[in-house]
């Protein structure tokens, strides 16, 4: 059988490249595509197709640049089923939660173009006569660099944001997930969005494709998703051109069940905040901390929760993405045990082979373990007992990162301390649903630099000017 093949998507149309790499399912470990593999040489096309795009998209009326995006967003919802069997497959999601992530994608597109009706600028009243205002206007080319964990909802919502502020994209999609970018792109074109303003580079050298965006002048802004890791060198890498940046970095956060919480809210949030996606969610649940009145009763009720999890399609839980982070999970358990954890369930590669892992629970965790220090990513809830309320909240924010946090109580004081005291950039109290389109999402300390999504979601793709308007005689 001869594989699908994919090109690069430049100037709103398919364009071969050189090299190729093959893209293989993490469900199945079987090929799935052949795909284009950009050079230097292609990113700096598609850097001046999108700089040429971008001179008259800046100048069209926002009511057209939001038209746009909702017959994209039609077009979306309309290959639903297509482009998420394809996300599926990609990327290991389980059906039901590809499905909701394009929709929401979708949603995002609508969003943004009702925000693009929105831009405003300010007026004031000067000194003699003077007439003070400000205007906005779209930053230029961005270049996007996303994830392989929600590689159509990260596209979406950079892409929407930037377009509908009347900005154009170069978007480097995970090498690992390419596939539901480039159909993206299609449906872009199919919705009459002019080409040049979405560019898709999948590339198997990141590195060079990264290096080629920060290293030119012509693009004004760099959006990234992805680990901490990477969001620091290319942190690094725009200094020479002082570009703008938006990080969307990694987490690790606390998920905190005091004495008095309702313990079944706080059981069905834990589920969906450590398992969904596999686990491999920046805002997953890495620390769960509970208190001691509660401990062995949550850890019990929440090994049961996890034995009704099903592997499969149409189940709850996918394999993990790759090889590498079997092992890597695989590894946290094995460090954990070996500094005295007690595996409750799971916790290791399941019998099914390929990249599954048997959902886990462990209990009698401390600091000194990897599973505290590191993202898990991966469906394994870790359980840390505590006693009192100031001693959790210094183990809650004794991290570098600040994405997201969780706290479950019945006492509203106490989770207004939580919400003042926690260090993270989204809050869950009594609840684990952190994504709201009028919300804006984005991390603090090393989580990340801006926000996604909110009300003034364009505003990270909008540039300020302040006019100072006198009278000539
Ligand atoms: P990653 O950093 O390995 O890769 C992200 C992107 O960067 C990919 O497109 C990849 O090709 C590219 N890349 C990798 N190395 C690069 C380099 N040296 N130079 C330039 N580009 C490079 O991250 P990942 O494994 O794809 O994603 C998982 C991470 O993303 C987790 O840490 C997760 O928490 C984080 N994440 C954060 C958010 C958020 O909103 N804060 C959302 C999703 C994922």
């Amino acid at each position: 059988m001869t594989l699908a093949t994919s090109h690069l998507w430049i100037g709103g149309r398919d364009v071969p490249a050189n090299d190729r790499f093959v893209v293989c399912s993490p469900i199945d470990r079987l090929p799935i595509a052949e795909v284009a593999s950009a050079n230097d040489q292609d990113a700096l096309v598609a850097i001046e197709s999108a700089i040429a795009a971008q001179r008259l998209w800046c100048t069209e009326q926002p009511a057209t640049r939001a038209a746009i995006l909702t017959r994209w967003a039609e077009s979306i919802d309309a290959a639903a089923p297509q482009l998420a069997a394809m996300l599926h497959r990609e990327s290991g999601k389980v059906m039901r939660e590809a499905l909701s992530e394009v929709g929401h994608g979708a949603d995002m597109l609508r969003w943004y173009g009702q925000r693009a009706t929105c831009i405003t600028g300010e007026a004031f009243a000067g000194p003699d006569g003077l007439r003070l205002m400000t205007s906005k206007q779209a930053v230029g080319v961005v270049a996007c660099i996303t994830p392989w964990n929600f590689p159509v909802a990260s596209v979406l919502v950079k892409v929407g944001a930037a377009l509908a502020a009347g900005c154009a994209c170069v978007v480097k999609p995970s090498e690992l997930t390419p596939l539901t970018a480039l159909a993206l792109a299609q449906l872009s074109a199919d919705a009459g969005l002019p080409g040049g303003l979405l560019n898709v580079l999948p590339s198997a050298e990141p590195e060079r494709i990264a290096g080629a965006f920060c290293g030119h002048t012509g693009v004004r802004k760099l959006s990234f998703t992805g680990s901490t890791a990477t969001g620091k060198k290319l942190y690094r890498q725009c200094a020479d051109s002082v570009k703008r940046l938006s990080l969307e970095l990694g987490g690790n956060a606390p998920f905190i069940v005091f004495d008095d919480a309702d313990l079944d809210l706080a059981l069905r949030c834990v589920v969906n905040a450590r398992y969904y996606n596999t686990g491999q969610i920046c805002v997953g649940a890495n620390r769960i901390f509970v208190h001691a009145a509660l401990h062995d009763r949550f850890a019990e009720a929440l090994v049961k929760m996890v034995a009704g999890l099903r592997f499969g399609s149409d189940g709850d839980l996918g394999p993990l993405i790759q090889g590498s982070a079997l092992e890597r999970v695989t590894g946290i358990c094995e460090d954990a045990v070996s500094k005295g954890a007690r595996i409750l369930c799971g916790g290791e590669p399941s019998d099914r082979g390929d990249f599954y892992f048997r959902p886990g629970v462990m209990i009698d965790m401390d600091d000194r373990m990897r599973a505290c220090r590191e993202e898990i990513f991966g469906p394994l809830a870790c359980i840390y007992r505590f006693e009192d309320e100031a001693e959790v909240m210094h183990k809650a924010n004794d991290t570098e990162s600040g994405l997201a946090a969780y706290a479950f109580s019945r006492n509203r004081a106490r989770l207004m301390r939580c919400a003042d005291g926690l260090e993270a950039g989204a809050i869950g109290l009594n609840s684990s649903a952190l994504f709201h389109r009028n919300l804006p999402f984005g991390g603090i300390k090393q989580s990340g630099l801006g926000k996604e999504q909110g009300i003034h979601c364009l505003d990270e793709f909008l540039v300020e000017k302040s006019l100072v308007i006198g009278e000539a005689s």
